[in-house]
């Protein structure tokens, strides 16, 4: 598909004006001589009707959600009901003011209080903060938040834990709160090894950080040997729970003794996760910790019989965003734990650990598990059987693309024994039965292409608008500029024609 620069013609306008209606004004006569730019700009000279049809192609050379399949692993890429995204876009929210006056915004903080009564129920924490605005920030605002309890206690701990199953932006987030960063490995079922466990913890670390599932979607069971071996050493226990869709009304973080959890409301909460949009990485604490939390929380005032915004005082790690919450996200969450009540939540996460144990059950006998046991919501397998047939994972999940279907997340995680050919796939409760058996009927189809047809695999996909693309010059050399691009695809037009742009 050409470039929008690509269709321009000189001297094509997007508009009209009638007569000579502005003739007399001249642009230096409207603006100051420092705004008016010198150069000449590249910019496209195109109709509306130019411009509305290249966008709405370019739209459909995409694929999301409400296409079709999208198990990308560790992602929960569910279908989310359309109302909630309705309901978030209502004037009387998307017209609040953050800083408006306490008693016109009073559903809307309302709203934010019931929310965190509620998350603070579903998990058995006793008070959320809604600030941070994504799960790595929520992370870094729970070690701040650890950091700071330390801190006031006089407490010199430094060294925080991670699994090698931990979700990468764990040890990440550790270190941005200046905690040297150890690593737990894993035992022979694929969860923390205890007895090493054990041996590290210590008098100068902080806690342990444990995503539950685990990266590779298996449930840790050794979760009460672990809170008591953390908290007999005085640590601290977080909970990375983004993944909640594993475990709703199955298992709480609080019950288990979690001091810290944190939650991706644009993960399970209907709020759909990627392309960059508003996310919510809420976190919850135990009451010891709420002083610490970031300020403001909204809080009610039963005497006069309103909500407002709670400074938290000198203990608050302060702020860690502009305002007070990516508020949308937050009302969607509110109405889908509402209209799913307890027993639809649980559903929820059933169905989808259901739907994860079912595509593994089927796969793998054509896709080794690493361990083969049950699943969360998510399963891991490998193709690495098919390496000697010269096919790698990335070929299956080019190849998934020419069925039609979002390839799973590959090479992740890369601990062993998955360092090798990885593919992680989580089917969420959003998917039916039907739609799981033509994934799987897909996958061992590739499975046997890969054995007597290996080329089709390495020159996918072949159906999609954008062929294989040459990932080592995306990286290399990435195209910047409409210059950039003219330059790479002279430079490379004879010399390799796989290359698509
Ligand atoms: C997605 C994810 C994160 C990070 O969340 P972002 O919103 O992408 O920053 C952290 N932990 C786990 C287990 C995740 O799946």
């Amino acid at each position: 598909m050409k470039l929008i620069f690509e269709k321009s013609i000189k001297d094509r306008d997007g508009y009209s004006l009638p007569g000579d209606l502005f003739k007399e004004i001249k642009i230096e006569d409207c603006l100051p001589e420092y705004a008016i730019s010198k150069k000449k700009k590249l910019l496209s000279e195109v109709s509306e009707v130019d411009v509305v049809r290249h966008f709405t192609k370019l739209s459909k050379l995409n694929y999301g959600l409400d296409d079709g399949f999208y198990p990308l692993g560790s992602c929960t890429m569910k279908y989310n009901p359309k109302i909630n995204e309705k309901l978030a876009s209502l004037n009387n929210f998307t017209y609040a003011h953050p800083l408006a006056p306490e008693e016109t915004v009073q559903g809307s903080l309302e709203i934010i209080y019931d929310l965190n009564k509620l998350l603070c129920e579903i998990t058995a924490m006793d008070e959320y903060t809604m600030a941070p605005a994504a799960g790595a920030h929520g992370e870094l605002t729970g070690n701040l938040i650890m950091r700071k309890y330390f801190v006031d206690r006089g407490d010199k701990r430094h060294k925080m834990l991670i699994p090698d199953s931990a979700h990468g932006t764990n040890p990440a987030s550790a270190a941005m709160a200046d905690f040297q960063v150890v690593e737990v490995k894993s035992n022979e079922r694929g969860t923390v090894d205890l007895t090493e466990l054990a041996r590290l913890m210590d008098k100068d670390t902080v806690g342990l950080m444990l995503t539950n599932p685990n990266t590779v979607g298996l449930y840790d069971e050794g979760i009460k040997n672990i809170e008591k071996i953390v908290h007999h050493k005085g640590g601290l226990l977080y909970y990375d729970g983004a993944n909640l869709n594993a475990s709703l009304g199955i298992i709480r973080p609080g019950d288990a003794g979690f001091d810290v959890v944190h939650l991706n409301l644009h993960k399970t909460f209907s709020t759909p996760h990627g392309g960059g949009g508003p996310g919510a990485g809420v976190i919850g604490v135990k009451k010891d910790l709420i002083p610490y939390l970031p300020t403001p929380i909204v809080a009610f005032d039963s005497t006069h019989k309103k909500y407002y915004l709670l400074d938290l005082g000198s203990k608050s790690i302060g702020m860690v965003r502009a305002f007070w919450s990516n508020f949308p996200v937050l009302i969607k969450t509110y109405v889908w734990i509402l209209s799913m009540g307890p027993d639809g939540l649980y559903n929820a996460s059933e169905t989808s650990i259901i739907n994860a144990n079912y595509v593994l059950a089927k796969l793998k006998k054509y896709y080794k598990p690493a361990y083969d046991r049950y699943c969360g919501h998510e399963c891991t397998v490998t193709g690495k059987e098919y390496k000697k047939y010269g096919v790698k994972t990335l070929d299956i999940a080019k190849r998934l693309m020419d069925y039609g279907m979002h390839p799973p997340t590959i090479y992740f995680p890369h601990f062993e024994p998955y360092a090798e050919e990885t593919i992680m796939v989580e089917p969420p409760e959003s998917e039916s039965k039907e739609m799981l058996d033509k994934f799987i009927e897909i996958m061992i189809k590739i499975s046997n292409e890969a054995k007597t047809n290996p080329e089709l695999l390495t020159t996918a996909p072949h159906n999609t608008p954008i062929r294989r693309t040459n990932d080592l010059v995306a990286a290399k050399r990435p195209i910047l500029t409409y210059d950039d691009e003219l330059k790479l695809k002279d430079e490379l037009k004879y010399k390799d024609k796989n290359i698509d742009f």
